[in-house]
Order: C-alpha cells, then structure tokens, then sequence
C-alpha cells in the first residue's frame, strides 16, 4: 500500500467497509437484530459503564449503522458521527446536548421549512428558543447572541432558493461568543462543500436527500468536527459535568475530540429512541458509493435547466448561484467550486396562480415535498413546505407566492427542459 492518503470518491465506496469477517461477504451486511449476545458477565458490565465499545442493543448502536457513520464522518472531515432516523431526528438530539430549558439557539431565517416549523413550535415546548438572524447581513449572527445562546445553526446552501452561506464568517461570530456552529449540509453534501473545512464544529444531515440519493429512505446523521472545548465555564454540562447516566463520567474528559458524538448516542439517541433501521443504512450506504458521480450530474444539469429558465419570456427571476449573474456567485466559487447544488427557486411573471398551474402540467418532473432524488421534482413552497408562514415570512424565507422550487434529478437534461418549455408555453 502507498502512504497515499484515499480521495473523495475511494472514500464514498470504502471507508468504514471491510469484508465481512465471519462471511466474506464484501457488501456491507445488513445487521438486521436488535440486540447482540456479551462474551460474558465482565463484558456487558463493561459496555453498559462506557469502559469499552461495543454492540448492545441497535437503538443505541448497529454494525451496519457503524459503517455509515465512519463513511460520513470520512466524507466530512469530522472524527466520529451518528446517524439516527430522519434529518429533523439528527437537529432534536444535536440541540438536546446542548441546551436546557431557557437557553437559546441562533437560526438562519433561510431554512428547509420543516426546520422552521420542528424550531419554532416544537422546541419551543422543550424551552428552546430560537432567535433569527440573516445570513446576507453577519452582523444580524452578532447582534442576536446573549448569555443563554448556546449554539448557531445554518445551511451550507439554504432551502429553498439555493443561496450560499458565508460560512467561515459566521463561524468567526461563533467562536468569539464560544458557541458551536451546526452546519446542516443536506442541500450541498460533502462532495460539494465540508463545512469543518470552514469552521464548522457541528455537521448535520437529512440522509434523506442527496446522500441517499434515490428518494427510497429517509435518514439523519450529526457528524462531530472534535474542534470545540465543551468544558468551557460550564456552558455544556451535558458534556462537561458527571452523568449519573453513567457513574459519573464526565463525557469530554473521558471521550476528547468526539465527546459529542458519544453524548449524542449514549444521552440523545439512547434516551430519546430515535435509532436508524439497519436496513435504511443499508440503502443510504448503497446511495453514498455513487454520491461523487450523482452530484456532480446533478449539479451539471442544474446549471443547463437554469440557463435555459433565465431566458425563458414566462419567467421573471432565476434564483441560481451557480449563473454568473446570481448574486451568491460569488460565495459559490468559493465554498462550492464544483457546482451549486441542484435545488433552486425561479419566479414567474404569472404569480401564485401560474405556479400551480406550472406546477399541474409539468409530466417528467414529479410534484412531491422531497429533494436531492435521481428524478427531478418540483413544488410550489407557498403552497405547500412554507404555507405555515404568513407573506412577509414566506419572501424573507425566499418562498414567495410566485416562487417554484425545483430539485433536478440526473436524467438527461434536453428532456427535463423540454417538459419545462411545453408546461411553461402551454
Ligand atoms: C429534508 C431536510 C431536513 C429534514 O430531514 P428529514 O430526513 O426529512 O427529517 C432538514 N434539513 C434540510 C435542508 C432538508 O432538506
């Protein structure tokens, strides 16, 4: 073997996979049990205190969940991660180990609309306050912190329109308050952007979408950069203080650099239940092997149908970082060289009413409340994702009345503009 370190696209096929050791069998094996039988008494006592790592029941931890989650924290750049059942499941068990009742998380306002709803409403119930910020002004991050702000959360490229976070700068208005930042990465994936690169303590992901990459399963992962000190004046005393959990182990001391993410298996996902089906593993990691190629296909074909939308008589605006005029070109080039993603928004001269009737004849394009398939898939925000909020939300958030989203697949993009021209003329 070379002293080589593996590129991306060897890492998306093997990291975490080995041969089966028992089999032989080269597919990762889909670990379908719920529990795991101990060598003997010393053992178990052993994997129940945390003094030594191992299988003990699959809504805590899965050998086949063990490789998916080596594989993204590879992808990522992080030191460990957890994967856990949906994309919102990840964001509920990320915050549970990091703020009590009464504290406070920064958001950006630009957010997959579910995430709105799972902040505004449900978090809420838990005493978890969310306060806006702006991703187009940094100084709003700044001003929105005070001494109960225990964490900021933004989207590397934001539902719905597509835009690019500057993260490195709001990882500047973080690390000078001594909060994480969670960066949720499901629009851009790690092929196209790693957010620790920039100064991410926190990566989140909707498996869900790109990773999976083929519309059948639904999965969340947090992946843990082991960059931040959680024992600073007792900010975090899930990670800092005894667990009684656990006699009474403090988790960054005994765990170091992926403290985080043993807090969100042993504290969130064990206590809060929200574990991963081995079988969905198993298709997601099947999804990942092909992410490279899929993505880049996607984003190729993402730029030629918004091309083609910016010409188009019908249509009044484009929202696309990826064309030279968008006004996040610029951070596209620099956070994501490789293309921009393939979700964007455009807007039509006809308003509400011309994108539903879009919305109606489109053939190819499949109407659903989904992104990040190998189909191409539109919706109509206003309507459907963002219409809990009132006008003013809806165009802060980029979902106006006259917005449609698209998420582009990977067929052949002559096609997916065909169905575009005959239910944009007709
Ligand atoms: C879909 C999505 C989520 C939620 O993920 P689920 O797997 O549906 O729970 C969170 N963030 C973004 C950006 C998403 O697209």
């Amino acid at each position: 073997m070379s002293d080589r370190l593996p590129g991306f696209s060897t890492l998306a096929v093997h990291a975490g996979a080995q041969p089966d050791p028992t089999t032989g069998a080269r597919a990762t094996p889909i670990y379908q049990t719920t529990s795991f039988v101990f060598n003997d008494a010393d053992h178990a006592a052993s994997l129940f205190g945390l003094q030594a790592f191992g299988n003990i029941y699959t809504r805590i931890g899965n050998p086949t969940n063990a490789v998916l989650e080596e594989r993204v924290a590879a992808l990522e750049g992080g030191t460990a991660a957890l994967a856990v059942a949906s994309g919102h499941a990840a964001q509920v068990v990320v915050l549970q180990q990091l703020l009590q009742p009464g504290d406070e998380f920064i958001a950006a306002r630009k957010l997959y609309g579910g995430s709105i709803n799972q902040f505004t409403h449900a978090f809420k119930s838990f005493g978890w306050n969310v306060v806006w910020a702006d991703s187009d002004d940094i100084a709003s991050f700044e001003r929105a912190i005070t001494p109960r702000t225990k964490a900021i959360f933004i989207e590397s490229i934001a539902n719905p329109g597509g835009s690019i976070t500057d993260i490195e700068a709001i990882s500047t208005v973080a690390r000078k308050a001594g909060v994480p930042l969670i960066v949720d990465n499901t629009l851009a994936s790690p092929y196209l952007i790693r957010p620790i690169d920039h100064g991410a303590d926190i990566v989140v992901h909707s498996l869900t979408k790109f990773l999976g990459g083929h519309g059948n399963s639904l999965g969340g992962i947090i992946v843990d950069a082991g960059t931040f000190d959680w024992s600073t004046g007792g900010k975090y005393p899930m990670l800092s203080e005894p667990r009684p959990e656990y006699h009474g182990i403090r988790l960054q001391e005994t765990f170091g650099n992926f403290a985080f993410a043993i807090a969100c298996r042993v504290l969130g996902l064990r206590d809060l239940g929200p574990a991963l089906s081995p079988f969905n593993a198993f298709m997601i990691l099947t999804g990942i092997e092909t992410l490279p190629l899929r993505m880049q296909r996607h984003c190729d074909n993402a730029k030629a149908v918004a091309e083609f939308l910016a010409g188009h008589p019908a249509v009044a605006s484009v929202s696309y970082a990826g064309l030279a005029s968008d006004k996040y070109h610029q951070l596209a080039r620099k956070y994501a060289p490789k293309g921009a993603g393939a979700v964007f928004t455009f807007s039509l001269k006809g308003g509400y009413d011309a994108g539903v009737s879009l919305v109606s004849k489109l053939q190819l394009f499949s109407h659903l409340a989904n992104v990040g398939d190998t189909r191409s898939l539109v919706i109509h925000p206003a309507s459907t994702t963002h219409s809990q909020l009132d006008d003013a939300a809806k165009i802060k958030s980029g979902a106006g009345p006259d917005v449609v989203r698209l998420s582009i697949g990977i067929e052949d993009k002559e096609d997916l503009i065909a169905d575009l021209e005959q239910a944009l003329g007709a």
